[in-house]
């Protein structure tokens, strides 16, 4: 839960309470298309779990978790583009974060440098 006690939106959508572009689901991740995408590839990579906020807290508790996102997002990359890809994590507000459970925003295609913030 996040710390007003409702579901993400993110949580929302692993439960199909939302619906969303799914692209990808196992019993850890779940990847689906950016609702504004912000590059010809625009996926997030998603941990189902909402236990942790942001990348950083994700990297602390369960390194393995992370580290499957990243082959994840590789994974997706090969298959939905040539294979390059760009991984933003917004941390904190002021950075872009809007929504406090972690996901990566994975950018693929031709990316401007007007992509870098997503
Ligand atoms: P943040 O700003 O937290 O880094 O990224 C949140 C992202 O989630 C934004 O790029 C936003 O477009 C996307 N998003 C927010 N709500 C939804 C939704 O209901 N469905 C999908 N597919 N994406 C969403």
């Amino acid at each position: 839960m996040s710390a007003n006690d409702e579901p993400s939106i993110f949580t929302r959508i692993v439960a199909r309470e939302v619906p969303a572009d799914v692209v990808f689901e196992n019993d850890r991740i779940i990847a689906f298309r950016d609702i504004a995408p912000k590059a010809p590839l625009h996926l997030l990579v998603v941990p189902k779990t909402e236990a942790y906020r942001n990348v950083t807290e994700l990297a602390a508790g369960d390194p393995a978790l992370l580290a499957e996102l990243v082959a994840t997002a590789q994974q997706l990359a090969d298959e939905h583009s040539d294979g390059e890809f760009r991984l933003v994590f917004n941390t904190g507000p002021s950075a872009g974060q809007t929504v406090f459970h972690v996901h990566a925003h994975l950018l693929g295609g031709q990316l401007s440098e007007g992509t870098l913030g997503h």
